[in-house]
């Protein structure tokens, strides 16, 4: 929404958080509890705490890996959805250049579009857009035909150059589904006020869209 959590600060009242706004004064929130929804490798070193939390709490959030946080998603917007006209689904898997897996993703508006996983773990670093434009047009030009040559334009999200999304510990790619679980509430002052959720704090689903509602809701009815 716009606005960066910073800092919690202890008051009398309870927490103070604090946000910085993309344009527009800082702003803060006054509350009992805070339910943190960050990874929490993100967490330790981007918002900061006026009561110092104990460093074996802030090295056990950093050693908990964040969901691909590493993936990054090139979309290629076409004029016309050709590859329905050949019957095809527009999905696909592939191990021959930067696309590892492909979807149709038409929005049933008008929108023609394919979009991709990107398989360069981001330690290889993605290099130039418009090079890896060429390779995956190339690649989507072997898997679906010649009219795949000219989109009208293409579209590169690169989650592990996002200072909100990824650290440089998410530099090494996750090769399985990592085993998440809850993290217990900091112990001292943060205590009970402070709870984590977030998908990489789920019992069971974590690292899945499940697993960041099924943390919520343990982490609301931890809430005091
Ligand atoms: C490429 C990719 C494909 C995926 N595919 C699937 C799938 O098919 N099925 C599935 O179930 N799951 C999938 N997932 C996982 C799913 O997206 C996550 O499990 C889910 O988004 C986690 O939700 P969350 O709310 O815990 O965290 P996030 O969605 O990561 O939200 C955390 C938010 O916090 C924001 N933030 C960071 N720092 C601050 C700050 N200081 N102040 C304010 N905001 C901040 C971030 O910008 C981010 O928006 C996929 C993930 C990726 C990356």
């Amino acid at each position: 929404m716009e606005h960066r959590v910073t800092a919690l600060r202890q008051t009398p009242q309870g927490i103070s958080v604090q946000l910085s706004a993309e344009a527009g004064p800082d702003v803060a929130y006054q509350t009992r509890t805070v339910i943190c929804t960050l990874p929490p490798r993100l967490l330790a070193p981007t918002v900061e705490f006026d009561l110092p939390l104990p460093e074996a709490v802030r090295s056990s959030w950093t050693a908990v890996p964040t969901y691909m946080p590493g993936n990054a998603k090139f979309v290629a917007i076409y004029e016309h959805a050709f590859w329905r006209d050949a019957s095809l689904s527009g999905e696909g898997r592939s191990r021959v250049g930067p696309l590892v897996e492909i979807h149709d993703a038409c929005d049933g508006h008008g929108l023609a579009a394919l979009t991709a996983f990107v398989g360069t773990p981001p330690q290889a670093g993605m290099g130039a857009l418009d090079h890896l434009c060429e390779a995956a047009i190339a690649q989507l030009v072997r898997l679906l035909g010649p009219a795949a040559q000219h989109p009208v334009a293409c579209l590169l999200r690169d989650r592990a150059a996002d200072p909100l999304l990824a650290t440089a510990d998410d530099m090494q790619p996750l090769y399985a589904h990592p085993q998440y679980g809850r993290h217990a509430s900091p112990p001292g002052e943060w205590a009970g006020c402070l709870i984590l959720g977030g998908t990489e704090s789920a019992p069971t689903y974590g690292g899945d869209m499940e697993g960041a509602l099924e943390a919520t809701e343990v982490a609301v009815a931890a809430a005091p």
